[in-house]
């Protein structure tokens, strides 16, 4: 047997598999695997098999649950989709990954339908139009048992997007199973963990609990969208043990209960940098964060630092997980020492085969060294890492190289900014010149102010030209800051 929920449901038949956060409705191991059956049941009807790649475009609810561990058992290819992609995006990335059927939900329907002609329809939640199969059609013939190897590609996964378009990631069991069990090592999850999911499930960070929840037989708690507050209270509610979240939702929460429920062991917190203020919160509320970088590729956790490290070593991401190398490397691509900044090349079973229908991008980025990750950081005497920033985004202003990370740290660290973007923009006179965007707490900051700060610090090259204020940086899904939109908004703004 491939799929990893009907092993848990013969050894732990009883214990709660799923809550749903807003209703308290609670399923155990035998139940969802009674539900899952039936979700098989449903795509086989559609004429779904082994090796088809079945596309969803879903919000967090009970049937994508259902359906990730359907589609293992099907022996079929999951490939989640945006659910706030628009029609016209989710027929690219529909095409890209040649999806055979498509799920659907009662808010993505109608753009499912505007997407694709030639795709049958799958709607978990209502049967508004003709092309829609519904759930209450054919019932399920008993399902044939698949067979699998460590290499059959279970999700296409797309990237975020923030560099260029989203590439569709081959994730093959082997990868997810590496992953799952070195992230298993590295933070000891067990059968008492109930893990609040809030993350979108078309990225990894939300998608990698729902899927190891057999495996490590814990709790899913799911949360069908992301509110600050309520998020906040499900911990208390649910005694949640861990979550995974990306900055700006961990601040929000913060913000808005000041604490979070003492039950919570693990609080991954990963996608983006995490901002030192941000740290520093949670050291002095004793919150168990877990700073932690990672990607599509590496089916998630690359390295994860430890409260302790996180707050002697700020700005850390930890050491690599069991299993996962890194290396640094400079543009010649050498090996460099701890201490010098370069890219990151990741190797290991956690790391993708490359991507789907993209043979220039899987060219660009994989070879026999491993994964060139794009992020550029380093490694301490200690073997830690830290990530600065992407190769693309280094700024070449007067002929001299500035590294935005650097530049960014030292504007964070004065005590009015709350967060900030530095990127280079388009400059008659220097090529590019150095920019910030600045997220402030009061309206006392100014451009003038925070310059002279910087100087204290930075040689004159590297002080921001040009300065603008925001209420929050533009973030995608997963909470990296787009920096083409940081871009605009500074070309714009500039005086
Ligand atoms: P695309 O590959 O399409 O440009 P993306 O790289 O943003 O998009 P993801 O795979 O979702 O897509 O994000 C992984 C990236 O997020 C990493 O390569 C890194 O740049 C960034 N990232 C993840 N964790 C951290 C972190 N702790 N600190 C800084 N950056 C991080
Ligand atoms: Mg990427």
């Amino acid at each position: 047997m491939r799929d990893w929920l009907s092993h848990r449901a013969r050894t732990s038949p009883d214990a709660t598999a799923l809550v749903r956060a807003v209703t308290g409705e609670a399923w155990d191991f035998t139940e969802l695997d009674g539900m899952v059956d039936e979700m098989a049941g449903r795509l086989v009807a559609l004429g779904v098999a082994p090796g088809d790649h079945v596309g969803v475009v879903l919000q967090p609810r009970v049937e994508y649950v259902t359906l990730i561990h359907a589609a293992m058992r099907l022996g079929v290819t999951l490939v989640p989709l945006g659910d706030r992609l628009t029609a016209r995006e989710l027929a690219e990335q529909i095409e890209t990954a040649d999806v055979t059927v498509l799920v659907c939900g009662a808010e993505t329907e109608a753009r499912a339908v505007e997407a694709t002609d030639d795709v049958p329809l799958l709607s978990v939640e209502s049967t508004t139009t003709t092309e829609v199969v519904s759930l209450t059609s054919v019932l399920p013939d008993p399902i044939p048992p698949a067979s699998w190897s460590l290499a059959d590609v279970q999700l296409l996964l797309f990237t975020s997007g923030t560099t260029g378009e989203p590439k569709a990631v081959k994730l093959t069991m082997g990868n997810l199973l590496a992953s799952a069990t070195a992230s298993m090592f590295r933070l000891g999850f067990d059968p008492d963990d109930r893990w609040l999911v809030t993350l979108s499930l078309h990225h990894m960070g939300g998608i990698a609990p729902v899927l190891r929840m057999p495996l490590y037989g814990m709790t899913v708690v799911l949360r069908d969208e992301f509110d600050a507050g309520a998020a906040a209270d499900d911990i208390d509610r649910y005694d949640v043990t861990a979550v995974s979240l990306v900055p700006t939702m961990l601040r929000r929460m913060l913000d808005s209960r000041g604490t979070l429920a003492s039950s919570l062991r693990t609080v991954l917190l990963g996608g983006a940098p995490a901002p030192r203020e941000l740290v520093e919160r949670c050291r002095d509320y004793s919150i168990p964060v877990y700073p932690t970088y990672g990607m599509t590729e590496t089916s998630s956790q690359v390295a994860t630092a430890r409260p302790d490290e996180a707050f002697d070593h700020v700005g850390t991401v930890g050491r690599p997980l069991f299993w996962t190398d890194v290396t640094v490397v400079n543009e010649d691509g050498d090996r460099l020492p701890p201490g010098e900044t370069g890219e990151f090349v990741v190797s290991g079973p956690t790391v993708s085969p490359g991507y789907y229908n993209n043979p220039e991008a899987t060219a660009a980025a994989f070879d026999e060294r491993g994964l060139h990750t794009g992020d550029v950081g380093y490694v301490d005497e200690g073997g830690r890492l830290y990530v600065l920033n992407r190769v693309d985004d280094r700024i070449v202003t007067g002929g001299e190289n500035v590294d935005p990370g650097e530049v960014a740290d030292v504007l964070r660290s004065h005590p009015d900014v709350h967060d900030v973007a530095v990127v280079g923009i388009p400059d008659a006179e220097w090529g590019e010149c150095v920019s910030a965007l600045v997220v402030s707490d009061t309206d006392e900051l100014d451009r003038s102010g925070l310059r002279d700060f910087a100087r204290e610090q930075l040689a004159g090259f590297k002080i921001p030209r040009v300065i603008a204020f925001a209420d929050e940086l533009p973030r995608t899904v997963s909470g990296t800051v787009e920096r083409e939109a940081v871009r605009e908004q500074l070309i714009e703004r500039r005086e």
